[in-house]
């Protein structure tokens, strides 16, 4: 049952060859056997999957299922969950408790699906190997005697779907933290397109930025998370008018004598990157060269400085968010002689390196001696990066790039905050754009570790992105079934 795609868990559900009963408690004792190791949870809800899945198998019974009735999933540990304690992997939230849902989280309810629990992260979703974690950095189940880091900020949803404790999920993508997780660990992760879901009662990092999406096994059921999360929502001021819905597997965008422009980014091709990585971006464009493809060579000429961009504007957005954290209004509080003390040892203890290196940052950048050639200059590159984009989808339907320089890391590696911040050159200018990018499951490295490519489009392209990505994913075909990965 572990193997079990979501598509296909579906199918079972309704035919009721299985129940979500089953399903579930098969999850739950998978959780229990691995997860400690893992460390992909930050909280596990088994009451709560439990009734939530009893809940699903009388609408069976009734016939009257939802969407995604049964199926079992992991929610990343920055949605607030009604009741649940949602701590955005921070000393700071370690014992919050949200008396309100967020709306993505509580879409999920809408669509039936089984909360498992609440998925390891970086503390606020800053950084890159889930390392900045309060609660421990999730392992990659791929070669896990290894201790590979499982990327971040996602960490511990891509542990959790690629070793099979839980079926999909979701975790949000502020400068990459879905896609290079997902990429690393053989899975598929969408950013969608800024504002095409909710971020009400998502805790904040960069909120230009901030951007939920799914992550799971295949495309499909990719696909089929992005329908639930996706949709306006009048409590976020930056919703889009805009919903998507993929109830059916996604339809082929190439073959049978169709045409596609496919953009490869210039810029790109003097970035230092691994062999496997090379041999298999090239291989993939073969192949979709092979049903129709258009190869264009398209330019974004700033593409190279949008990290330097992306790391004035993220941190400076965190630093006015994370303000809120005072000891008063919700969280630690450590009490100091007066008021000024309180907030002082409160942030002090509450806060981890990484989040104060970035509200250092953030505050210095902010300042008015420093606005003007900092913050604005970010914004104008910013600014530019979008309009590059813009032109570019004028000559390409659709971009492709790598997701990443090459295959997990080992956790314990020795970097440096720049040398972290550097991983997400691939990742960052999508989100400076606020365009869709899905990272799809490329192949296997000479060290057998899956490597992943990204689909880039326009705004609102997020349906043809998905379709280029499962043509992709066909090709690759590689085998990221949760037991094949743990060895089992
Ligand atoms: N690695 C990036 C950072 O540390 C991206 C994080 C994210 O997307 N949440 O800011």
């Amino acid at each position: 049952m572990i193997n079990l795609t979501i598509t296909q868990a579906l199918e079972k559900l309704k035919s009721r060859e299985i129940s979500a009963t089953e399903l579930t408690r098969t999850h739950l004792d998978r959780i229990e056997k691995y997860g400690a190791d893992l460390n992909c949870y930050i909280t596990v809800t088994p009451e709560r999957a439990m009734a939530d899945a009893a809940a699903a198998d009388a609408r069976y019974a009734a016939n009257n299922a939802l969407p995604l009735d049964g199926i079992p999933i992991g929610m990343k540990d920055l949605f607030a969950t009604r009741g649940i304690r949602t701590t955005a992997a921070s000393r700071m939230l370690e014992n919050f408790i949200p008396e309100y849902e967020s709306t993505v989280s509580q879409k999920f309810i809408n669509s039936g699906t089984v909360l498992l629990g609440k998925t390891n992260l970086d503390e606020f979703a800053m950084g890159t190997f889930s390392k900045t974690s309060y609660f421990g950095a999730p392992i990659n189940p791929w070669q896990r005697e290894k201790r590979l880091t499982a990327g971040g900020s996602s960490g511990g949803a891509t542990s959790a779907i690629a070793s099979g404790l839980a079926m999909g999920g979701t975790g949000t993508d502020t400068g990459g933290s879905i896609r290079f997780p997902s990429a690393i660990t053989g899975l598929v992760g969408m950013k969608p397109t800024y504002g095409l879901c909710s971020r009400w009662g998502c805790v904040a990092f960069a909120s230009s930025l901030d951007t939920p999406g799914p992550i799971a096994r295949t495309v499909d059921d990719a696909a089929l998370l992005l329908s639930a999360m996706a949709g306006h929502d009048e409590k976020d001021s930056t919703s889009a008018n805009a919903e998507f819905h993929a109830h059916t597997a996604l339809s082929p965008i190439l073959g049978d004598g169709k045409k596609l422009r496919v953009g490869i980014i210039r810029e790109f091709a003097d970035v230092e990157i691994s062999d496997d990585m090379k041999n298999i971006f090239a291989k993939r464009i073969a192949d979709l060269k092979s049903i129709g493809a258009e190869i264009v060579e398209i330019s974004i000429p700033n593409i190279l400085d949008a990290l330097a961009a992306y790391y004035i504007i993220a941190p400076a957005e965190a630093s006015s968010n994370l303000a809120r954290y005072d000891g008063m209004k919700y969280g630690l509080r450590i009490d100091g002689s007066d008021l000024i003390d309180t907030y002082k040892k409160t942030r002090a203890a509450g806060f981890g390196d990484e989040v104060k290196r970035r509200m250092i940052i953030g505050t210095a950048v902010l300042s008015s001696e420093s606005y003007d050639v900092y913050f604005m200059q970010a914004a104008r590159v910013r600014r530019m990066i979008a309009d590059s984009f813009n032109r570019a989808f004028e000559q390409c339907d659709l971009i492709l790039c790598p997701s990443s320089a090459g295959t997990a890391l080992p956790l314990d590696s020795d970097l440096s905050p720049l040398e972290y911040y550097a991983l997400d050159l691939f990742t960052v200018a999508m989100n400076l754009a606020g365009i869709p990018a899905c990272s799809v499951p490329a192949g296997l490295a000479s060290n057998n570790l899956p490597l992943g490519i990204q689909v880039v489009g326009p705004m609102f392209s997020d349906m043809r992105v998905l379709q280029l990505a499962k043509h992709i994913e066909q090709f690759a075909g590689i085998d990221n079934r949760p037991t094949t990965v743990m060895g089992e």
